[in-house]
Protein backbone atom coordinates (compact mmCIF):
# COMPACT_ATOMS: atom_id res chain seq x y z
CA UNK A 1 0.00 0.00 0.00
CA UNK A 2 1.33 3.26 -1.21
CA UNK A 3 0.41 7.01 0.04
CA UNK A 4 -2.32 8.07 -2.33
CA UNK A 5 -3.80 5.01 -2.51
CA UNK A 6 -7.88 4.59 -2.29
CA UNK A 7 -8.74 1.53 -0.11
CA UNK A 8 -11.79 0.50 1.50
CA UNK A 9 -12.36 0.16 5.72
CA UNK A 10 -11.84 -3.75 4.99
CA UNK A 11 -8.33 -2.96 3.39
CA UNK A 12 -7.16 -0.45 6.14
CA UNK A 13 -8.54 -3.54 9.22
CA UNK A 14 -7.21 -6.46 7.07
CA UNK A 15 -3.63 -4.58 6.10
CA UNK A 16 -3.86 -3.35 10.50
CA UNK A 17 -5.09 -6.66 11.81
CA UNK A 18 -7.56 -4.73 13.66
CA UNK A 19 -11.20 -3.72 13.41
CA UNK A 20 -10.82 -0.02 13.46
CA UNK A 21 -13.46 1.21 15.64
CA UNK A 22 -11.94 4.36 16.59
CA UNK A 23 -10.29 7.45 14.97
CA UNK A 24 -6.84 7.38 17.26
CA UNK A 25 -5.36 4.05 17.97
CA UNK A 26 -1.78 3.86 20.03
CA UNK A 27 0.86 1.40 19.24
CA UNK A 28 -1.58 -1.16 17.52
CA UNK A 29 1.26 -3.09 16.29
CA UNK A 30 5.22 -2.56 18.21
CA UNK A 31 6.38 -0.60 14.94
CA UNK A 32 3.32 2.10 14.97
CA UNK A 33 0.05 3.57 15.75
CA UNK A 34 -2.62 4.48 13.91
CA UNK A 35 -4.49 7.66 13.26
CA UNK A 36 -8.17 8.12 11.03
CA UNK A 37 -8.67 11.91 9.41
CA UNK A 38 -11.43 13.53 7.99
CA UNK A 39 -11.33 17.26 6.70
CA UNK A 40 -14.12 16.89 5.11
CA UNK A 41 -17.37 19.44 6.03
CA UNK A 42 -19.12 18.62 8.99
CA UNK A 43 -16.29 16.22 10.21
CA UNK A 44 -16.50 15.43 13.37
CA UNK A 45 -13.24 17.01 14.92
CA UNK A 46 -11.20 19.84 13.30
CA UNK A 47 -8.22 18.08 11.30
CA UNK A 48 -6.11 20.75 9.85
CA UNK A 49 -3.21 20.01 6.72
CA UNK A 50 -0.34 22.56 6.61
CA UNK A 51 3.08 23.03 4.93
CA UNK A 52 1.59 22.46 1.60
CA UNK A 53 0.72 18.51 2.77
CA UNK A 54 3.92 18.61 5.03
CA UNK A 55 2.37 18.54 8.28
CA UNK A 56 -0.95 17.62 9.77
CA UNK A 57 -2.30 18.79 13.06
CA UNK A 58 -5.12 16.10 14.19
CA UNK A 59 -7.32 17.06 17.09
CA UNK A 60 -7.81 14.46 20.10
CA UNK A 61 -11.28 12.84 20.33
CA UNK A 62 -14.34 13.17 23.11
CA UNK A 63 -15.19 11.04 25.70
CA UNK A 64 -17.44 8.59 24.57
CA UNK A 65 -21.20 9.56 24.72
CA UNK A 66 -22.64 8.22 28.43
CA UNK A 67 -25.33 9.10 30.69
CA UNK A 68 -22.52 10.90 32.85
CA UNK A 69 -22.12 12.63 29.24
CA UNK A 70 -24.76 13.42 27.15
CA UNK A 71 -22.56 15.34 25.17
CA UNK A 72 -19.18 15.18 25.08
CA UNK A 73 -18.15 18.51 22.55
CA UNK A 74 -19.10 20.59 25.90
CA UNK A 75 -16.51 18.25 27.86
CA UNK A 76 -12.60 18.77 28.12
CA UNK A 77 -10.77 16.11 25.98
CA UNK A 78 -9.42 13.99 29.29
CA UNK A 79 -5.51 12.75 29.71
CA UNK A 80 -7.07 9.74 31.97
CA UNK A 81 -10.18 7.53 31.74
CA UNK A 82 -12.19 6.96 35.06
CA UNK A 83 -10.34 4.09 35.65
CA UNK A 84 -7.33 6.42 36.28
CA UNK A 85 -5.37 5.13 33.14
CA UNK A 86 -4.47 7.00 29.81
CA UNK A 87 -6.96 7.53 27.03
CA UNK A 88 -6.09 7.46 23.49
CA UNK A 89 -5.51 10.98 23.54
CA UNK A 90 -3.44 10.77 27.15
CA UNK A 91 -1.30 7.87 25.27
CA UNK A 92 -0.48 9.97 22.39
CA UNK A 93 -0.10 12.89 24.63
CA UNK A 94 2.62 11.38 26.66
CA UNK A 95 4.67 9.77 23.65
CA UNK A 96 5.01 13.25 22.30
CA UNK A 97 5.98 14.74 25.33
CA UNK A 98 8.82 11.63 25.43
CA UNK A 99 9.97 12.46 22.38
CA UNK A 100 10.46 16.35 23.11
CA UNK A 101 12.23 15.18 26.32
CA UNK A 102 14.02 13.34 24.04
CA UNK A 103 13.78 10.00 25.93
CA UNK A 104 11.84 7.46 23.13
CA UNK A 105 12.14 8.45 18.86
CA UNK A 106 8.90 9.89 17.23
CA UNK A 107 5.98 7.35 17.10
CA UNK A 108 5.36 6.09 13.79
CA UNK A 109 1.68 6.82 12.86
CA UNK A 110 0.12 5.65 9.78
CA UNK A 111 -2.95 8.11 9.06
CA UNK A 112 -6.05 6.93 7.39
CA UNK A 113 -8.59 9.94 5.43
CA UNK A 114 -11.92 9.21 4.97
CA UNK A 115 -12.52 11.16 1.77
CA UNK A 116 -16.10 10.13 1.35
CA UNK A 117 -18.75 7.65 2.75
CA UNK A 118 -16.82 4.10 1.69
CA UNK A 119 -13.61 6.19 0.27
CA UNK A 120 -10.78 6.20 2.11
CA UNK A 121 -7.39 7.26 0.96
CA UNK A 122 -3.52 6.03 2.49
CA UNK A 123 -1.58 9.39 3.43
CA UNK A 124 1.22 7.51 4.58
CA UNK A 125 3.63 7.48 7.62
CA UNK A 126 3.61 10.22 10.21
CA UNK A 127 6.35 11.29 13.11
CA UNK A 128 4.15 12.46 16.09
CA UNK A 129 6.89 15.30 17.22
CA UNK A 130 4.38 17.49 19.51
CA UNK A 131 0.96 17.57 21.27
CA UNK A 132 -0.63 20.38 23.69
CA UNK A 133 -3.41 21.37 24.47
CA UNK A 134 -6.08 24.69 23.75
CA UNK A 135 -9.14 26.23 23.97
CA UNK A 136 -11.76 25.42 21.10
CA UNK A 137 -15.95 26.56 21.51
CA UNK A 138 -15.21 26.63 25.21
CA UNK A 139 -14.04 23.63 26.38
CA UNK A 140 -10.04 22.68 26.38
CA UNK A 141 -8.98 19.73 23.55
CA UNK A 142 -5.58 17.79 22.68
CA UNK A 143 -3.93 18.79 19.21
CA UNK A 144 -1.27 16.28 18.00
CA UNK A 145 1.69 17.73 15.47
CA UNK A 146 2.89 15.28 12.77
CA UNK A 147 4.84 15.33 10.24
CA UNK A 148 4.64 13.30 7.06
CA UNK A 149 8.33 11.03 6.24
CA UNK A 150 8.97 9.20 3.10
CA UNK A 151 9.15 5.82 4.53
CA UNK A 152 7.09 3.07 5.59
CA UNK A 153 6.76 1.06 8.96
CA UNK A 154 9.38 -1.71 8.31
CA UNK A 155 12.27 -0.05 6.68
CA UNK A 156 15.23 0.85 8.35
CA UNK A 157 15.26 4.55 9.71
CA UNK A 158 16.80 7.00 7.33
CA UNK A 159 19.59 9.23 9.33
CA UNK A 160 17.38 12.24 8.65
CA UNK A 161 13.75 12.14 7.85
CA UNK A 162 13.28 12.85 4.01
CA UNK A 163 10.65 14.96 3.62
CA UNK A 164 11.20 16.58 0.81
CA UNK A 165 9.78 13.84 -1.79
CA UNK A 166 6.15 13.41 -0.52
CA UNK A 167 3.10 15.72 -0.24
CA UNK A 168 -0.42 15.02 0.73
CA UNK A 169 -2.89 15.93 -1.51
CA UNK A 170 -5.51 18.18 0.32
CA UNK A 171 -8.98 16.86 0.57
CA UNK A 172 -10.87 19.06 -1.75
CA UNK A 173 -8.36 18.53 -4.57
CA UNK A 174 -8.49 14.82 -3.77
CA UNK A 175 -12.95 15.59 -4.66
CA UNK A 176 -12.31 17.38 -7.38
CA UNK A 177 -9.66 14.83 -8.67
CA UNK A 178 -12.54 11.90 -8.09
CA UNK A 179 -15.50 14.08 -9.59
CA UNK A 180 -13.37 14.75 -12.80
CA UNK A 181 -11.84 11.48 -13.47
CA UNK A 182 -15.44 9.76 -12.49
CA UNK A 183 -13.44 7.25 -9.70
CA UNK A 184 -12.03 5.32 -12.30
CA UNK A 185 -7.91 4.98 -13.91
CA UNK A 186 -7.64 7.73 -16.53
CA UNK A 187 -5.88 5.25 -18.89
CA UNK A 188 -8.08 2.04 -18.51
CA UNK A 189 -11.17 3.15 -16.68
CA UNK A 190 -10.89 0.97 -13.93
CA UNK A 191 -12.22 1.41 -10.96
CA UNK A 192 -10.43 -0.72 -8.31
CA UNK A 193 -7.24 -0.35 -6.40
CA UNK A 194 -6.93 3.42 -7.74
CA UNK A 195 -3.73 5.88 -6.61
CA UNK A 196 -4.03 9.20 -6.44
CA UNK A 197 -0.83 10.29 -8.75
CA UNK A 198 1.56 13.52 -8.97
CA UNK A 199 1.13 13.70 -12.77
CA UNK A 200 4.61 15.64 -12.35
CA UNK A 201 5.86 14.59 -9.25
CA UNK A 202 6.30 16.24 -6.21
CA UNK A 203 10.23 15.93 -6.05
CA UNK A 204 10.42 17.21 -10.02
CA UNK A 205 8.20 20.21 -8.52
CA UNK A 206 4.59 19.08 -9.76
CA UNK A 207 2.59 20.46 -6.55
CA UNK A 208 0.06 18.58 -4.57
CA UNK A 209 -2.24 21.40 -4.41
CA UNK A 210 -3.97 21.93 -7.69
CA UNK A 211 -5.97 18.94 -9.29
CA UNK A 212 -4.24 20.09 -12.57
CA UNK A 213 -1.52 18.29 -11.52
CA UNK A 214 -3.13 15.07 -9.89
CA UNK A 215 -5.02 12.38 -11.60
CA UNK A 216 -6.22 8.96 -10.68
CA UNK A 217 -4.19 5.59 -11.86
CA UNK A 218 -5.09 1.64 -10.83
CA UNK A 219 -2.23 -0.14 -9.50
CA UNK A 220 -1.39 -1.67 -12.92
CA UNK A 221 -0.61 2.24 -14.12
CA UNK A 222 0.89 3.61 -11.35
CA UNK A 223 3.51 0.61 -11.27
CA UNK A 224 4.10 1.30 -14.60
CA UNK A 225 4.72 5.09 -14.94
CA UNK A 226 6.85 4.53 -11.34
CA UNK A 227 8.74 1.97 -13.32
CA UNK A 228 9.64 4.60 -16.42
CA UNK A 229 10.51 7.55 -14.29
CA UNK A 230 12.88 5.57 -12.22
ZN1 LIG B 1 -5.43 1.68 -15.37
Amino acid sequence: MQPGDVVSYLDMCAREGLSLQRGMNFRVAPTHSVVLMSVRPGAPYRDTVRDEGRTLIYEGHDVSRSTANPDPKVVDQPLLTDQSTLTQDGRFYMAAEAYRNRELPAESVRVYEKVRPGIWVYNGVFRLVDAWQEESAGRVVFKFRLELTDREINQEPAEEPDLEHTRMVPTPVKLEVWRRDKGRCVICGSAENLHFDHIIPFSRGGSSLTADNIQLLCARHNLEKRDRIQ
